[in-house]
């Protein structure tokens, strides 16, 4: 039976007691959730943090090396500039959809500024709430039942599962340490480029702190107009690089605007994970069609962080190079500490994680969770960021130098080394 909205009224008569039926009915069977949900996990940091809580309960003083949070504050003057929007009630009021027209323009001035290319803040710009959702309305906009996206095995986990949400098939390109965290593009097969729709990079990478070079992007731009793909950048760690490495944006390649998009975010450059704040640029059509299915779902940014936005592009650029200095002073500590336990590896150009491996002959998640019961410190299983993450976990720098070094301290007296396996063998 086809039932109208109007018979859901709920009324006195004899019909409006088969309609109250009627609402209990479907109000069971509203709980059944989607197959659509049934089909992806539950979010692995959601659930990571979970244990983390969990040990927590437990009394333990656990030390987070997990997260990808800064642990500075927002710079100053951007808190200033979001007290004074937050006065103006102009700014109470539903903002525009794409983003204020100041606030296109500002990002407009940015991307001019840092890397030298040109965007129309009409066309070519349009706000985010953050990066995380701009990767899922991207996927939302160009994936379509069966059609497959190209994406980083490991990676940030929403390539994988907004995919899946839009009915699409991830494809894993698999980022090896031996091509420097790049994905080999002449490995994909022919008829999985015919199916391809978009393909998804992040460089500076998380998790591996895998860096690009235009001479990839260059290829990774042919390789889009060859096989007609929409090519997505995620460029979370733009400013987030050390020793005198620069990242680039995908534009710098010439001719990029006909195939790609670059998704950019507030978060981890200014310390503004809390504020969801970011933007895309890039092609027109794309830009259009992402804006278009946002505003179908979603009511843009409050405009006070927009002004807080601009004053981030527009203020001082001390506080970044502070923050960086701070990692690095992290990284320098960890490579020392960990190389006495046993870990050799190239210390990190760009953004604050280190993709380190297991100890030989022990899986991701066995470590993980000797880490946490052992020594009370959370690191992602490398498999929380797809299969090729098996034999790897991630460890951030978002803590301080002195938990950074009781955490090292704690692995040393439990004895967790990069041979434990083996001694525990012998
Ligand atoms: C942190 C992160 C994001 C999400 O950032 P938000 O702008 O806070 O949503 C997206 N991609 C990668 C690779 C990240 O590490």
């Amino acid at each position: 039976m086809e039932r109208s909205p109007r018979q859901l009224v709920p009324g006195q008569s004899e019909r409006g007691r088969d309609v109250h039926r009627v609402i209990s009915h479907i109000g069971v069977r509203a709980m059944e959730i989607s197959k659509r949900m049934k089909s992806i996990p539950p979010y692995i940091f959601a659930e990571i943090d979970k244990k983390r809580q969990a040990a927590v309960a437990r009394g333990v003083d656990v030390i987070n090396l997990g997260i990808g949070d800064p642990d500075q504050p927002t710079p100053k003057h951007v808190v200033d500039a979001m007290h004074k929007a937050i006065d103006n009630p102009a700014n109470h009021k539903y903002p525009p959809f794409g983003g204020t027209k100041e606030y296109r323009e500002a990002v407009a001035a940015w991307i001019k500024k840092r890397f030298g290319v040109t965007m129309d803040p009409a066309t070519e710009v349009t706000s985010l709430i953050g990066s995380k959702e701009g990767l899922h309305n991207t996927i939302m906009a160009f994936i379509d039942e069966g059609d497959i996206n190209l994406i980083p095995d490991p990676a940030y986990p929403v390539y994988k599962t907004s995919t899946i949400l839009a009915g699409g098939e991830p494809y894993f390109m698999p980022l090896l340490e031996e091509n420097n965290f790049l994905p080999d593009l002449d490995a994909i097969p022919a008829d999985v480029c015919k199916k391809a729709k978009l393909i998804m990079v992040n460089y500076p990478n998380n998790p591996t702190a895998g860096v690009a070079d235009l001479k990839f992007f260059e290829k990774l731009v042919a390789f889009a107009k060859k096989h007609d793909l929409l090519l997505c950048h995620d460029l979370s760690y733009s400013e987030m690089t050390y020793d005198g490495y620069k990242a680039p944006s995908i534009f710098e390649v010439e001719g990029a605007k006909d195939v790609a998009i670059e998704l950019h975010t507030l978060s981890k450059t200014y310390n503004m994970t809390g504020w969801r704040i970011g933007f895309a640029i890039g092609n027109p059509v794309a830009i259009k069609a992402l804006s278009s299915i946002k505003s179908n779902v979603d009511t843009d940014i409050f405009r006070a962080v927009q002004f807080a936005g601009i004053a981030a592009f527009e203020g001082p650029t001390d506080e970044i190079k502070r923050c960086n200095e701070l990692y690095i002073e992290r990284r320098d500590l960890a490579v020392k500490e960990l190389k006495k336990l046993g870990w050799d590896f190239k210390p990190i150009r760009a953004t604050f994680y280190m993709w380190l491996r297991t100890p030989e002959g022990m899986s991701s998640a066995e470590f993980a969770e000797i880490m946490l019961d052992k020594a009370g410190i959370v690191v992602p299983p490398g498999t929380a960021y797809g299969p090729g993450g098996e034999g790897f976990f991630r460890m951030g720098l978002c803590v301080d130098k002195d938990r950074m070094k009781e955490a090292f301290d704690r692995m040393a007296k439990h004895e967790i080394t990069f041979d434990m396996k083996k001694k525990a063998k012998v």
